[in-house]
């Protein structure tokens, strides 16, 4: 069995769309799972809608109708017969999206976000499955919440491996085509749950593992893992090898073309990864395998932008030690915020963070009443895998560096912008 995934952009109008089935033609077999996102940034449209009902603002309605025209739309363009079921069952999944805004009582963002945003990939699927099966391609549509386990952590679920595991190997049969969501699971009550944004990668890597898949492709807008990525950085070149465990520093130091949850999994049985483009399917792509670490072996540039810069020294010019680390680690963990470098010195300490959840008010705040505080935001982390004398060079040119880190492999630089 092979798990294929097709991200927004590979689904992201009725072309695209089409464009599956060109892919499909070229490369699938009869034993296929696949993992299809919500269509294009129908995800951020339903951002808004969850900001626009717990602000009770009156835009509500009609960012709602937004996101629904755009998907009959796609559809219109998809099925000539204005009658095919398809158009109900769209009907019925946002029909289902205003009921549970009606009858929401809880006034928790993760928890309501994650009841609505998931019907961006419940609308995808469906459409998708339905345009499948009428150009031949039979295939079953899944809820992957009946699935995909989770703990209730919402927006930032837990896998249950074992009862997921068991879900998966139950309704997932060989030699059968599968169509499922990405990014979406439920927790122990049956509330849907999201892995994060940019999670479908993840879901693809989960479905793989549970089914001892023969490999997982990913099909993207790009050739496949290139050196950099290829709207910031220029001469990108295309990495046709890499071993899981640089997959994992790449995808932790922000290259995002990969969600750093998805290869653990598939390194856990050895499951390759490609990576390719749906533009070009037959082109050689990206395979993340066991191996060598990089092939061919180029310094690798990554860039995470609007990071935070915060320095901390005691009030009393003390030294900053490790009870007050501990204390500090233990703030970052309880709001949620990743740290992503760590540079200290006998009275300071310096941390570049990934705030996500938007917690650094009240984590300065805390901060504040224990520390003297400094911070920048909207910061860049810059980080060369496998740098060079010259590679460096070229990086730094020109911009305004406020740290830098050196390791055996990796370069890191944090930059004002
Ligand atoms: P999806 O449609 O699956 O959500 P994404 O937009 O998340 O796809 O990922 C594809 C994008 O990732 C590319 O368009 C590219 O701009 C970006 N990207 C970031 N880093 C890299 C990299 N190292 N190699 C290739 N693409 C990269
Ligand atoms: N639709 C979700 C997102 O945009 C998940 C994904 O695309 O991977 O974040
Ligand atoms: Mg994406």
């Amino acid at each position: 069995m092979r798990v294929f995934k097709f991200g927004g952009a590979s689904v992201k109008d009725a072309q695209a769309v089409k464009n599956v089935v060109r892919v499909l033609e070229i490369t699938a077999d009869s034993s296929l799972l696949i993992v299809v996102s919500a269509m294009g940034k129908t995800t951020n449209a339903l951002e808004k809608i969850v900001s626009a009902y717990l602000k009770n603002t009156t835009e509500l309605t009609a960012l709602i109708a937004t996101v629904k025209n755009h998907h009959l739309k796609i559809e219109e363009e998809l099925f000539e017969n204005k009658q095919h079921p398809v158009f109900q069952k769209t009907e019925d999944l946002f029909n289902k999206l205003e009921a549970t805004l009606s009858q929401n009582k809880s006034q928790q963002y993760d928890y309501v976000y994650d009841q609505v945003v998931g019907y961006g990939e419940l609308i995808s699927t469906t459409i998708i499955s339905e345009y499948l099966n009428t150009v031949g391609y039979k295939n079953t549509w899944l809820d992957a919440r009946d699935m995909v386990k989770t703990d209730n952590a919402y927006r930032d679920a837990k896998v249950d491996w074992e009862r997921t595991q068991k879900n998966i190997m139950t309704l997932v049969r060989k030699n059968e085509m599968f169509i499922t969501q990405g990014f979406i699971g439920s927790d122990t009550h049956n509330f849907t749950t999201t892995l994060g944004r940019e999670g479908s990668d993840y879901t693809a890597g989960i479905f793989a593992y549970c089914l001892g898949a023969d490999s997982v492709t990913i099909w993207k807008d790009v050739p496949g893992v290139l050196n950099g990525d290829p709207r910031v950085f220029k001469n990108t070149e295309l990495l046709s090898q890499i071993s899981y465990e640089e997959a994992i520093e790449l995808a932790f130091y922000g290259a995002s073309v990969i969600h750093p949850k998805t290869i653990q999994p598939l390194q856990r049985k050895e499951i390759p990864l490609r990576v390719k483009s749906f533009i070009d399917p037959t082109s050689q792509g990206t395979s993340v395998e066991k191996g060598q670490a990089l092939h061919p072996y180029i310094p690798c540039y990554i860039v995470k932008k609007n990071q935070i810069l915060i320095s901390l020294s005691s009030l009393d010019f003390s030294f900053i030690v490790e009870d007050n680390i501990s204390e500090i680690f233990r703030l970052f963990h309880h709001y949620q915020i990743k740290v992503d470098l760590i540079q200290n010195s006998a009275i300071s300490f310096s941390v570049c963070l990934d705030d996500k959840f938007n917690h650094l008010d009240t984590l300065l705040q805390q901060l504040k009443s224990k520390f003297k505080v400094t911070f920048n935001t909207g910061v860049s982390l810059y980080t060369i895998r496998h740098y060079t004398k010259k590679a460096i060079q070229t990086l730094e040119k020109d911009k305004e560096i406020l740290l830098k880190q050196t390791t055996r492999e990796t370069y890191q630089m944090i930059v004002r912008e």
